[in-house]
């Protein structure tokens, strides 16, 4: 068996991890082998983070078309994350996986709002951490949530779940010579301009040298070949 390279991660994982290819919000199968992947690591003795975005439900640029004014329209984004996060608490409890709910927009009786030190107890006390509502402000993204929560929990690892096999020196979907960067820096990634999360969040990691593993989370053993940092994507590194 690897080594394990990371021992304390942060994943963030997209509302569409949790909808697959469906147009339901929720797909039990998608939703099956997303768990089991999160349980492989878990029972390697991973600490994990993990912040859900909304996308399957609501994203602020949704509301925009709408008519919505923008700072309404993310609020709705994030409580898309908070329904996402109570959800994934139960599907981790299913199969036996304790997990605490964190929000940065606390819902009165339903989820406590955020506190460092308890998030920090229970992830010693190995439950999952689900981080719902990102960083509570709009105008932000769940990516920059996860940023912030991965310093906060002082993760080695920022794992992006995507539905892409990584970072390519350009659109994969264009241009069919496109190449996959296995590891590039930061600056490289900056100076590139190459889109591996929003800026705000990459600049976070990287003045805070949080490396970030952008990875397929639809094919098998992606976050486990990420932590024994044999990532099948792409690892920017600081
Ligand atoms: N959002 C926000 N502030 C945050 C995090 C999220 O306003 O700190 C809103 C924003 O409208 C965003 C939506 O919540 O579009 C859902 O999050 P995101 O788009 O990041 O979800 P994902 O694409 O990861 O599923």
């Amino acid at each position: 068996m690897e080594a394990i390279k990371y021992r304390r991660i942060l994943l963030k994982l997209s509302g569409e991890a949790l909808m697959g290819a469906s147009h339901n919000l929720f797909d039990k199968t998608t939703i099956d082998s997303v768990i089991a992947q999160i349980v492989q690591i878990h029972n390697l003795g991973t600490k994990i983070g993990i912040v859900i975005g909304g996308g399957n439900i609501f994203r602020g640029a949704n509301g925009l078309t709408l008519g919505l004014e923008r700072v309404n329209a993310d609020y709705i984004g994030m409580l898309a994350t908070i329904m996402n996060g109570i959800a994934l608490r139960d599907f981790l409890s299913n199969v036996g996986i304790k997990a605490k709910i964190y929000s940065a927009l606390p819902v009165a009786n339903i989820i406590k709002g955020y506190n460092r030190d308890s998030m920090l107890k229970n992830l010693d006390d190995d439950y999952i951490i689900i981080f719902v509502a990102g960083t509570g402000n709009p105008c932000f993204s769940t990516d920059s949530g996860a940023a912030l929560r991965a310093i906060e929990m002082n993760a080695d690892l920022l794992i992006k779940a995507t539905k892409v096999d990584g970072v390519y020196d350009s659109d994969p979907k264009e241009n069919l010579t496109a190449t996959k960067h296995h590891t590039i820096s930061f600056s490289d990634a900056i100076a590139q301009n190459l889109k591996v999360m929003d800026m705000a969040a990459f600049d976070l990691c990287r003045s805070n040298k949080i490396n970030v593993e952008v990875c397929n989370i639809f094919h098998s053993n992606s976050l486990k070949d990420s932590i024994e940092g044999n990532g099948q994507g792409t690892l920017i590194y600081a």
